[in-house]
């Protein structure tokens, strides 16, 4: 009964010394997964990663970290957008623990899969309290942190395009939830799977001084990062979730694009196929990086 105790006393110190502890976890198969470990104990899923006949983020990676974390609930799953690399571990998560806001930009234009509604659908019958967001709005993660929507706008982008110009997969993926999140002097953004048109909507709808960044999530795995955005947010910390390699992709992975784009500003960059987990400490004036395995 002692050790049990002083376990539970070790993981509620982890999760609430007044630190903000954010982790991109490494997955077997392509996909986005990031735990948000919040300064007064609240844990939120940014994406959970993917799901396939074989593999299931939220089985096989995310519950057995957040286990090992001694994490039993989560205060809350966003979605970036509705494509199964992002959503994938949801149903896993929603069937095995508490679960009690579930998140997205409520989509509902070209592309939405049964799928996702249904997922949606189900978040709802398990208790979470579902919330849309789109610009503007602000997610409740506590009191140390301010989490804004900088994107999609509420009227989404290219929903009215010919579809002979963009594809659902291009559309789905430029409205994903872009998030900034500040605690203290640090500043995160999470983009989803932004395209072109959310990255410069971004770009163009936000001051250059809140663009600054002290971690940036790659946009698209790092396959579509705009030379623009890489300027503007200028991060000590570019984190990449991809594989180390892609069959028919134009780069052997997005981390080695990445390097070339952020490493001339003095960004450290980090990739999951390299580096396994990567976890980021924020105290609210540095942040700091520990990983799994050293990288390249
Ligand atoms: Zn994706």
């Amino acid at each position: 009964m002692k050790h049990l105790l002083l376990l539970l006393c070790a993981a509620t110190l982890h999760a609430s010394d007044g630190k903000l502890i954010v982790t991109y976890l490494g997955m077997p198969e392509h996909g986005l997964a990031i735990v948000v470990q919040t300064p007064s104990g609240k844990t939120w899923m940014i994406d959970t990663g993917h799901q396939s006949d074989k593999y299931d983020a939220g089985r096989d990676t995310i519950e057995p970290f957040l286990k090992a974390r001694g994490i039993t609930q989560l205060d809350g799953i966003a979605i970036s957008h509705p494509h199964g690399d992002h959503y994938g571990g949801a149903l896993w998560l929603l069937d095995h623990l508490p679960v009690k806001t579930f998140v997205d930009t409520g989509y509902s234009a070209r592309g939405l899969a049964l799928a996702y509604s249904r997922i949606r659908q189900h978040a709802q019958e398990r208790g979470a309290k579902y919330i849309t967001a789109t610009e503007g709005d602000t997610l409740d993660f506590g009191p140390e942190l301010t989490v804004e929507v900088l994107s999609p706008p509420k009227q989404m982008h290219n929903t009215d395009t010919d579809p002979a110009k963009i594809t659902e997969h291009g559309l789905l993926n430029t409205n994903s939830l872009f998030l900034r999140l500040q605690h203290g002097k640090n500043v995160f953004f999470f983009p989803g799977d932004a395209y072109g048109t959310g990255q410069r909507y971004v770009l163009e709808h936000t001051s250059p001084e809140r663009l600054k960044a002290t971690v940036v999530t790659a946009p698209h795995h790092g396959f579509n990062t705009h030379p623009e955005f890489v300027t503007a947010t200028k991060p000590k910390f570019a984190i990449a979730s991809c594989l180390a390699f892609y069959a028919g992709s134009e780069v052997p992975s997005p981390g080695d694009k990445l390097k070339d784009q952020f490493e001339p500003l003095g960004t450290k960059v980090f990739v999951t196929a390299w580096n396994g987990n990567i976890e980021i400490t924020s105290d609210g004036v540095d942040v700091t990086a520990k990983t799994e395995r050293e990288g390249k």
